[in-house]
């Protein structure tokens, strides 16, 4: 069985206790490999090499390290189809209409990277006092902790990797368990492309282990995290008195009122619900539809929910695969189960299928009659499931909203512009689409807002960047 070991310093190595732990495809429940399983003191010798490493990054120019990232997109692109292979053999994404388009996504975010590092402009500042000149410039944070989840192995990875080495820091990065073989993968694409030794760093193991380390640890200048907000939480804490970027989960609601589009809001409802076994942050876990048109929208997204293929994930024909690891399907378990004894409907799914390759197949699944006290208002789901509540008003629908604990995404049909915009300026979140369930693009700022659960900071572009640099001003006397 092959053993994956932890890259630091510019080496591969092993734990110091000389632990491996397992990783499973979650579509047979076949080991693909071992990983080294990092301690403490693992995590400590990553970020010690990556005070190292940030000697070395930091002094390279703009330029040099905008080549950098062009290199490492050219190696992710020359190993584009194994790297998707092992994507769906290790998280369980379908091959041809996920995984290799996330890797796509994955050279994108290097290549945009190594455009927006050098078009980043600064400022020269205007002052009472004329014997002085003030300008801006953004330097790097330091030694950047990321830590990241298993949704999206890659694409996740890359978005703090790019920009974090587009803005000359140093990396030390825990990847989330259940998707280290990926991550080993993609360091083994950074070390080809010549990342500087010591640059980054992976360290594989428990999260609650070399996560915190990192976290914690006083050589780490800054944390970026992408996960749960219980964990988020945690790392605030942990982190405490750090730079922290934290993106957490999501369960914004999709509102549906009587005059939209019911075919485009029906598509996006299922693609939003289904894509990646609805384990996105950004997933559609709520749909509130308008009275008048409630019944048809749910008859129309469960024309589009039967029609999902589940199985292998390598066949072309597949459309959803399985979940990734028991936890979250255990999850999905229950709250279907919660949601049927507060009264709701399960019109599809709402279980395991039995007669899969492995017990992590989950149906999709579409729900009515969702209640504000069903686990499905109150947590994150991230499974792929579709329930529904429905509303009169628009007052009522935005009450709703409101009362949702998240506020990464919001999305609102209808085809009257003034009622799009009600709900677009008035409902929290860090993005609201209006007639879609997409953001648009990479470089639209993405994140959480005050007062919610969804985290803090903006990633995304030249919003990375500002996040993952630090502005200082410098003021000059000339006389
Ligand atoms: P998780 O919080 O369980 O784990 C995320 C990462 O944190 C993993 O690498 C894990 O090992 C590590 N970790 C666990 N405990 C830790 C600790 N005490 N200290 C430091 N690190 C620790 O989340 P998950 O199940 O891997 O991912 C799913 C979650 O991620 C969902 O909530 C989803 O919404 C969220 N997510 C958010 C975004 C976003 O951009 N906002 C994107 C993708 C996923």
């Amino acid at each position: 069985m092959k053993k994956l070991k932890m890259y630091m310093d510019g080496k591969w190595v092993e734990s110091i206790s000389g632990a491996y732990f397992d990783a499973f495809n979650p579509a047979t429940g076949e080991l693909i490999a071992k990983v080294a399983e990092g301690t403490r003191e693992d995590a400590q010798a990553a970020i010690a090499a990556a005070g190292r490493g940030f000697e070395q990054i930091s002094s390279m120019s703009v330029w040099e390290r905008s080549r950098l990232l062009t290199s490492i997109a050219s190696v992710i692109e020359k190993r584009k189809e194994a790297l998707a292979h092992t994507l769906t053999q290790d998280q369980g994404k379908p091959y041809h209409t996920e995984a290799l388009p996330e890797i796509e996504g994955t050279i994108a975010a290097f290549l945009e990277a190594a455009e927006q590092i050098k078009w980043l402009e600064t400022s020269v500042i205007s002052v009472e006092d004329s014997s002085k000149r003030v300008f801006t410039i953004r330097q790097p944070k330091g030694v950047y902790g990321i830590i990241t989840p298993w949704n999206f192995p890659f694409m996740v990875p890359a978005e703090y990797i790019a920009y974090g080495l587009a803005a000359g820091n140093a990396i030390v990065w825990a990847p989330a368990p259940s998707t280290s073989v990926c991550a080993v993968a993609l360091a083994e694409c950074l070390e080809e492309a010549g990342v500087p030794q010591g640059a980054v760093n992976l360290v594989t193991g428990k999260g609650a282990i070399v996560g915190d380390e990192i976290v914690a640890n006083p050589g780490t200048d800054a944390i970026g995290f992408t996960g749960s907000t219980a964990t988020g939480n945690q790392i605030a804490v942990r982190g405490a008195g750090k730079p922290l970027l934290l993106e957490l989960g999501g369960n914004g609601p999709t509102i549906v009122l009587a005059d939209a589009d019911l075919d485009r809001a029906a598509k996006s409802i299922a693609f939003g619900s289904f894509f990646n076994g609805g384990q996105v942050c950004t997933s559609t876990e709520l749909i509130l539809a308008q009275k008048d048109i409630h019944d048809e929208l749910v008859q129309r997204v469960l024309q589009h929910a039967k029609e999902i293929v589940l199985g292998d994930p390598f066949d072309p024909r597949t459309t959803m695969g399985p979940l990734n690891n028991e936890m979250v399907v255990a999850k999905n378990d229950e709250h279907a189960l919660d949601s049927l004894k507060k009264g709701a409907e399960i019109l599809l799914g709402g279980k395991r299928v039995t007669n899969m390759t492995s017990n992590l197949f989950f149906e999709p699944t579409v729900i009515t009659g969702v209640t504000e006290d069903c686990l499905y208002c109150q947590e994150e789901t991230f499974g792929p499931v579709a329930p529904f509540m429905s509303f009169s008003t628009h007052e009522e629908a935005l009450e709703l909203a409101r009362k949702n604990k998240w506020g990464l995404v919001s999305c609102i049909f209808t085809n009257n512009l003034k009622d799009s915009m009600y709900f677009a300026e008035k409902i929290k979140a860090g993005i609201v689409t209006i007639n879609s369930g997409s953001g648009g693009g990479s470089n639209v700022p993405f994140g959480g807002v005050a007062g919610k659960q969804s985290g803090m900071g903006r990633i995304g572009g030249k919003y990375s960047l500002y996040e993952m640099t630090d502005l200082k001003a410098i003021c000059m006397d000339v006389t």
